[in-house]
């Protein structure tokens, strides 16, 4: 027990347990505790020593403050009865996923912390699918953007949206689907902009594709859930060209693209 070992805060990557960086892989397997979020990939979780403690603290929906609260209280008591405590977090820590708050709160309680990036859903779900976020003369800029706020009490400036980067990453966004859709195409992107819904990204990927103006639909049919990234700009098209696994003739293990 060391009581000094900082709380490691570790990005888990977005499911495809190869995905953690060795660094969080290392943190990982000296936690006594490891605190994760209800979206890890069992297959990572199998990264902890025999014998550590696993506590699920994640929260799909639901009352997401008063949670909130609760996993610091825990990662607090934890550090505090001496353990060496990991907190595993999907994809990227500090993109959308609370990360800041929780350091905000060892901070305010003087207990050292240790960040491990991950790679985030967004990107990932994007470079399975074949599709280069950024791509010379067609996507000089990417946004990463929460779905959410499209169901909140604020009007999202769609225009502001649409123009702030040539590609958009949508991560939460199945439930507001329409809406955001509906938005951004009032915004004046074209009908025709290819847009792409991408399901449980790097476990058991599902892709969906459709013109912007039938996304939406194309996924309610498709019985598109949660958790998916939706990825929108020209670059999507790439991904009839991309998707093909890399060509190993000699093997005769040439994929077709689907
Ligand atoms: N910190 C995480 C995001 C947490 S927010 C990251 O960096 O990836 C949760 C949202 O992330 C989900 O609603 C979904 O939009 C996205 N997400 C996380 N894992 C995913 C996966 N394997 N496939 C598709 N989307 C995923």
């Amino acid at each position: 027990m060391d009581a000094r070992w900082p709380v490691a805060l570790i990005g888990a990557g977005p499911g495809d347990p190869e995905l953690i960086t060795r660094k969080g892989a290392r943190l990982l397997q000296a936690a006594d505790i490891v605190f994760h979020d209800a979206l890890i990939d069992p297959g990572v979780l199998d990264l902890a020593r025999p014998g550590a403690r696993l506590v699920a603290v994640g929260k799909r929906g639901g009352h997401a403050s008063t949670a909130q609260l609760a996993i610091h209280e825990q990662l607090i008591r934890a550090w505090r009865a001496g353990l060496r405590v990991a907190r595993l977090k999907g994809g990227d820590p500090f993109i959308f996923g609370r990360g800041g708050e929780e350091c905000m709160a060892l901070r305010a309680e003087g207990i050292p912390y240790e960040l491990v990036p991950g790679v985030t859903s967004g990107s990932a779900a994007a470079t399975y699918a074949g599709v280069p976020l950024t791509y010379r003369a067609m996507s000089r800029s990417v946004l990463f953007i929460t779905g959410h706020r499209a169901r909140g009490a604020d009007p999202v400036d769609w225009q502001a949206v649409s123009r702030a980067a040539d590609t958009l990453v949508v991560y939460m966004g199945v439930e507001s689907l329409p809406i955001l859709c509906a938005g951004l195409l009032a915004a004046g992107r074209s009908p025709s902009t290819p847009a792409l819904a991408v399901e449980w990204a790097t476990i058991s990927q599902r892709e969906i594709a459709a013109p912007l103006a039938d996304l939406a639909a194309t996924c309610d049919r498709a019985h598109l859930k949660s958790p998916a990234i939706l990825v929108i700009g020209d670059v999507v098209a790439l991904r009839d060209t991309l998707a093909l696994a890399p060509m190993r003739a000699e093997r005769g293990a040439c994929r077709a693209a689907s």
